[in-house]
């Protein structure tokens, strides 16, 4: 008898239908059909049960969870040594919190210095699997840049949209790997890259529907957040928070978790929260409101650009609920103030990556955080693409004249 293969396929979270795996990126045809919208997620059924997290070889990072991951299983799989990022005890934020076990996951040590790449290492991998040869992504920055590093590396040629008003510098760190970037108005920004889609030829990394959907195969790439925290802390943290524009990462950590938990891998559902700017909280009033579906808001300016949506995804609400999670929300002040705390512990990240440590004061007033637990938050990304003002409490900097001695300046 031939031996069982392990297998993927896509189903639909709307109507249920579901469809051999393939690069299905305009959501669930039946459903289009009716005139709705259906998002695919991708499913596996492995031929045998899995091999434990921590029997595992080799360091932390994707390539460990391979045959957890969509994308194909030759060789010439693509990788840039992503994942298997740090977990941090907090040395300062914690203790004045009084949370004695916070930890950060450093996610500014990825390849291209955001979680990003988790997610584009398995899409780009799957692309490459049904054979694409070309990439497009629309994004602001660190999922631009993440597609523009994997594309070089995977010899596939690659187009960038962003939108006006997109900083110079990440315009340019795109342009350097060889990708052709297009910059149009934010609002040209999806029917382009639909346009660029129709054309059969090109493999989108983000998916350009009206409602904001997910790619499902990037979103496995976000479950290793579930293996490697419970590799780190021998257990599952009790809880999460991330920083969530749509809140991908977060869905994606929790069906990792969910894995975990099947597998008997941790014996322990982490409550997942969603972390957003004050405005952008879709998380937040669709719990408030009772709402099935994540609501949406009016477009506004944050100061955590990178996590500011007007509407979050239908599965990081469910996911939220379904792990007895939350979602809090902050203002640009209290999101700087939360920026410079960071530089004190020795961390270097965006403002949007704050979004969870901002958000631990008022969760530890609503009791929503464990005291006996580890506390794990998320730090998506670096903070060299988008500089804060430096603090006034820094010194200054000296300047020494060719003659002077610098002893003055030691005291
Ligand atoms: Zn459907």
């Amino acid at each position: 008898m031939a031996k069982k293969a392990a297998s993927w396929s896509l189903a639909c979270d709307r109507c249920g239908t579901r469809y051999p795996f393939g690069p299905l990126v305009h959501g669930c045809p039946a459903c289009a059909e009716k005139g709705t919208i259906g998002v695919l997620e991708a499913e596996f059924r492995p031929a045998k049960k899995p091999q434990a997290l921590d029997k595992r070889k080799g360091p932390l990072g994707l390539e460990r969870y391979r045959d957890l991951l969509p994308g194909g299983d030759g060789k010439d799989w693509i990788s840039l040594g992503e994942g298997g990022t740090a977990l941090i005890p907090s040395r300062h934020i914690g203790p004045e919190l009084g949370l004695r076990q916070l930890y950060f996951k450093n996610e500014s040590v990825n390849p291209t210095w955001s979680f990003k790449d988790r997610f584009v290492c398995v899409s780009i991998n799957v692309a490459k699997s049904c054979g694409f040869r070309r990439i497009v992504v629309a994004s602001t920055g660190n999922l631009g840049i993440s597609v523009a590093a994997y594309a070089a590396a995977a010899g596939m040629e690659c187009m960038f949209v962003a939108p006006r008003g997109t900083s110079a510098t990440i315009l340019e760190e795109a342009r350097r790997y060889g990708v052709r970037v297009i910059v149009t108005s934010a609002e040209r920004r999806l029917p382009v890259l639909e346009d660029i889609v129709r054309t059969g030829a090109w493999f989108p990394i983000g998916l350009f529907l009206r409602r904001a959907v997910q790619n499902p195969f990037g979103i496995e790439g976000y479950k290793t957040f579930g293996y490697e925290m419970i590799e780190q802390l021998g257990r599952a943290p009790g809880a999460v928070l991330f920083p969530c524009a749509r809140g991908n990462g977060l869905y994606g950590a929790y069906k990792g978790f969910k894995e975990a938990l099947a597998n008997g891998w941790s014996d322990s559902m982490p409550a997942l929260i969603g972390c957003q700017p004050a405005g952008a909280n879709s998380l937040e009033v669709s719990i408030e409101r009772g709402s099935e579906d994540a609501v949406e808001l009016p477009r506004v300016s944050t100061l955590a650009a990178s996590a500011t949506e007007t509407v979050s995804s239908d599965h990081a609400l469910r996911a939220i609920r379904e792990s007895r999670g939350t979602a809090a929300s902050v203002t640009d002040a209290e999101l700087l103030e939360a920026t410079y705390k960071l530089l004190r512990e020795g961390l270097s990240i965006e403002p949007s990556s704050a979004l969870p440590v901002a958000c631990l004061k008022t969760l530890m007033k609503r009791r929503a955080l464990p005291a006996d637990a580890p506390v794990v938050c998320v730090l998506t990304a670096t903070g060299l693409r988008w500089p804060v003002e430096t603090p006034k409490s820094v010194p200054p900097v000296i300047e020494v004249g060719d003659n002077e001695p610098v002893e003055r300046y030691l005291k």
